[in-house]
């Protein structure tokens, strides 16, 4: 009689530690019901990047003056600067220059100090490889343009979900020429108080 009643015990807990479970996994299902969908169906689909977004970087060889402060702002002194010095123009001349994707951090220390900008980061985020020397880019590569998403006729195009305008759940039915949700960079810009650059002028006298 004693087994009997322990084995119903036994099972009633089990039942209850079950139902318990199927519970908390519902609660998940049913909650994200109610949210955007986080994936896309890539490559078919892609996400359009920010206008911000530090993506490979684009070299404009003939702007380039060798000065090397790129590898100087460099945190692991990245950029390979290859010059000589030309004795009849008594000026350097750049023979080559490449950067490493395969170690870069997409800082942008080089492009902000550069300072004839010839350097400026793309939205290309599409750098993955068999071989990690096959990132190392030359100037050949790195004067590449990228392909813009909203340009590549073989890609749908989707505007990032934190981009979405309000109300709006899937991106598959928002047009991505739709203005997105919030400013653009430059509209911030042009909406910034006078008083920050004046105090910011105050600051360096
Ligand atoms: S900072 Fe700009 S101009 Fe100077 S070496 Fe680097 S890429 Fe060339
Ligand atoms: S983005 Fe940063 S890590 Fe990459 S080359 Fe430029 S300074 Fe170096």
């Amino acid at each position: 009689m004693f087994g009997f009643l322990k084995q119903v015990g036994d099972y009633s807990r089990e039942a209850v530690d079950a139902a318990y479970g199927i519970t908390q996994g519902l609660a998940v299902t049913f909650d994200h019901m109610r949210r955007r969908p986080i994936t896309v169906q890539y490559p078919y689909e892609k996400l359009i990047p920010s206008e911000r977004y530090r993506g490979r970087i684009h070299f404009e060889f003939d702007k380039c003056i060798a000065c090397e402060v790129c590898v100087r702002v460099c945190p692991i002194n990245l950029p390979v600067v290859d010059w000589v010095m030309n004795k009849e123009t008594k000026k350097k001349q750049l023979n080559n220059y490449s950067i490493d994707f395969g170690v870069c951090i997409f800082c942008g220390n080089c492009v902000e100090y550069c300072p004839t900008n010839c350097l400026s980061m793309t939205e290309e985020y599409e750098l993955a490889a068999f071989d990690r020397h096959s990132l190392n880019f030359d100037n050949v590569a790195l004067g590449r343009l990228p392909t813009s998403v909203t340009m590549d006729p073989s890609v749908q195009p989707l505007r990032e979900l934190a981009y979405l305008p309000k109300g709006a759940m899937d991106p598959h039915v928002v047009p991505h020429t739709d203005g997105r949700a919030g400013q653009l960079p430059q509209e911030i810009a042009a909406a910034a108080p006078e008083s920050t650059s004046h105090s910011k002028e105050d600051s360096s006298i």
